[in-house]
C-alpha cells in the first residue's frame, strides 16, 4: 500500500512531462499543487450502485474533460492516484476497465476508463485484466437521453473468449472513469454476472451528482 508520499511522489513523475495543469491551466505540471489540494479536501460523492471518488465537477471536471478530448493521460493518471484511497476494493478482486467503442479507442489513440483502471489496480496491488469488450460501435452516450442511453448499451459489451473461464467464479472490480446515468456500468457488469462472476462491484472515478 502506497501512503500519501508515495501518492505525491507518483504525481509528481506523472506531472514532468505536461507544462500546464489540466486542473487550471496554471503552467507548471500536469497537476498543480492547488489543484490536488482541492481535489483532496472534496467529499466522497454518495451514489446509489458505484463507488465513487469525486463529484464531477471544478478541477475534477476538467481534468476528466482534458484526459477525453486530449492527450492528457499524466493527468488523469494523477487523479486516478489521488482517488485511489476513497475507493476501496473487494478482496482478491480482478481490476477490469469498461471498454470502449473500438472506432473511439482508434480516435482517441487510449481508454480512458483503462487509464483509471491500471492506476487504481497498481496503488492497490491488485491484477488488471481486459475481461470485456464492445460487440458493436454505440452513439456517444453524450449525445443521448436517459432512455436512450439505456437502450444504446443494451447488449453493447461481451466477455473477452479468452478470459471466460477467469471470470467464472471472480471477484471483479469494473472500473470506468465518468458515471452519469450508470446504465453503462450497469450494462457491463450485467455481463459479467451473466458470465459467471461471483461478485461485481463498480468503481468510478467521478459521479456527475
Ligand atoms: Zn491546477
Amino acid at each position: 500500500m502506497y501512503g500519501l508520499v508515495g501518492r505525491l511522489h507518483q504525481v509528481a513523475l506523472d506531472c514532468v512531462a505536461p507544462s500546464r495543469c489540466a486542473g487550471c491551466a496554471k503552467s507548471g505540471g500536469a497537476l498543480c499543487e492547488a489543484c490536488v489540494d482541492a481535489i483532496e479536501a472534496t467529499p466522497v460523492p454518495l451514489v446509489s450502485g458505484v463507488r465513487a471518488a469525486f463529484v464531477y465537477e471544478t478541477e475534477v471536471r476538467r481534468i476528466l474533460h482534458h484526459g477525453k478530448f486530449r492527450d492528457c493521460r499524466a493527468a488523469l493518471r494523477a487523479l486516478a492516484w489521488l482517488g485511489a484511497p476513497r475507493l476501496q476494493p473487494p478482496a482478491d478482486a480482478l481490476v477490469t476497465p469498461v471498454p470502449l467503442a473500438a472506432r473511439r479507442a482508434h480516435q482517441r489513440g487510449y481508454n480512458q476508463a483503462r487509464v483509471v483502471a491500471k492506476a487504481l489496480a497498481e496503488f492497490h496491488q491488485l491484477q488488471l485484466h481486459d475481461l470485456l469488450e464492445r460487440t458493436r460501435d454505440t452513439p456517444a452516450q453524450s449525445t443521448l437521453d436517459r432512455s436512450a442511453r439505456r437502450e444504446n448499451v443494451t447488449r453493447a459489451f461481451a466477455v473477452v473468449a479468452g478470459a471466460r473461464a477467469m471470470v467464472a467464479g471472480a471477484t471483479v472490480w469494473l472500473v470506468d472513469d465518468v458515471v452519469t446515468t450508470g446504465s453503462t456500468t450497469a450494462a457491463a457488469r450485467d455481463v459479467l454476472v451473466d458470465a459467471g462472476a461471483a461478485r461485481v462491484e463498480i468503481a468510478v472515478l467521478a459521479a456527475v451528482v
